[in-house]
């Protein structure tokens, strides 16, 4: 990804919990361009609506991010089925996705995900990638042709491996149709499925 650092904030309130806050601008180029979320001024804010307990902010902030992924991904890929979200928080980005695209998350063994593969594409591969953690991998189970979404901060592949399977790596550039999608019972699912989570 080409930098790290968002527009989402974070505020903290009573009880260890924290309000996600955007700090876009929505003055300058790049916000008026469409992509807040690489806003370089960051002086605004506004509360989204969404709290979150501290400890679960980063893992809910990815989750975001890669959600937000699918969203800029979806129009540009030509055939994105099967789509297939990996990592540590693959399960509250599902719950964040669109409703059509039912995804197959890969929080089962490996061989459990490649027979789910097969059965919804010969080739027995995704035509369109989530990666919470690890864009590498996601690059080796992604169609020739087809789009890889990351979250800043994941490991990037090499140059050489993008560029053999011929890969696009779409980054997210705005989470505001998204938090529209997501506020109140998919965002509580989102934190209870990473509370599951932590426990296990
Ligand atoms: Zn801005």
């Amino acid at each position: 990804m080409p930098a790290t650092t968002t527009s989402i904030g974070l505020r903290a309130l009573q009880d260890r919990q924290v309000a996600f806050i955007d700090l876009s601008c929505r003055r300058c180029d790049t916000c008026r361009d469409g992509g807040p979320l690489w806003c370089p001024v960051r002086d605004g804010d506004r509360e989204l609506g969404l709290v979150a307990p501290a400890a679960l902010a980063e893992q809910l902030r990815d989750a975001l991010l890669c959600a937000a992924g699918i969203d800029e991904a979806l129009p540009r890929t030509f055939d994105p089925a099967p789509v297939l979200i990996t990592g540590a928080t693959a399960r509250a980005v599902a719950l964040f996705t669109h409703a059509g695209v039912e995804p197959i998350i890969a929080d089962i063994p490996e061989s459990e995900v490649r027979a789910r593969l097969a059965e919804r594409h010969e080739s027995g591969r995704a035509g369109l990638v989530i990666a919470t953690d690890d864009l590498r991998q996601a690059v080796k189970a992604v169609r020739r042709g087809s789009t890889v979404v990351g979250a800043p901060g994941a490991a990037l592949p090499s140059v050489t491996e993008v560029v053999q399977r011929e890969v696009a790596i779409v980054v997210p550039r705005s989470i505001d149709a998204l938090v529209e999608r997501v506020t109140g019972v998919r965002w509580d699912a989102a934190i209870a499925a990473l509370h599951t989570e932590d426990a296990a």
